[in-house]
């Protein structure tokens, strides 16, 4: 379950990254960013909904790849270069470790400054198949309802919906802005080491 009010995480996530563009001396008002904020709120819903839609738990390779298909089209709609990079359990193995872990998604968006940014989340979710049969998505009240909903499938949007909020702001004073997100953290991203490289 997530609040919809933790989804006003969103503008401030997003206040930080400005702060970042304030100090290399473009500083941006506030009120544009939290308009646009508000009106990605009922889009970023719909995010979570595909998102908390698809059962992509660590052990569950086929549930996984579909994930990161769906983040790996996502970011590059959204003007990101995008790789898919297969995860070597061999970096760092532990006794639970699968024979494979997910792949990683890595999208790299291209700005006109010299900062670096790094965007992290993951797709992998703990619980088991099967379950979304019986707990989907589903908004009630102020409260949306999903599996992994906010552990992790809300960092997942609130990436995508952050930065087509920079892009829609016209922002890319920053040299790099990196979107990585792995699909074996729940079972301690033994896969993980390799992407960062
Ligand atoms: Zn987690």
């Amino acid at each position: 379950m997530i609040s919809l009010a933790r989804l006003r995480f969103l503008p401030f996530l997003l206040s930080a990254l400005l702060a970042v563009a304030a100090c290399a001396g473009q500083p941006q008002a506030a009120e544009p960013v939290l308009a646009l904020a508000r009106q990605h709120e009922a889009p970023l819903l719909e995010t979570l909904r595909t998102l908390c839609s698809i059962e992509s738990g660590s052990r569950d390779i086929d549930g996984l790849e579909k994930a990161a298909q769906l983040v790996a089209k996502r970011l590059k709609a959204l003007g990101g270069e995008v790789e898919l990079v297969d995860g070597n359990k061999d970096v760092y193995p532990m006794a639970h470790t699968p024979e494979k872990v997910g792949r990683t998604v890595r999208a790299t968006f291209r700005g006109t400054g010299s900062r670096k940014i790094l965007m992290l989340a993951h797709m992998d979710t703990v619980y088991l198949k099967g379950t979304l049969e019986k707990q989907p998505f589903r908004i009630e009240g102020d409260k949306a309802y999903g599996l992994a909903i906010a552990d992790d499938k809300q960092g997942i949007a609130t990436i995508f919906h952050t930065v087509a909020m920079l892009k829609e702001l016209k922002f890319d004073d920053y040299g790099t802005l990196t979107v990585l997100i792995n699909g074996d953290e729940e079972i301690g991203s033994p896969g993980w080491a390799q992407s960062m490289t």
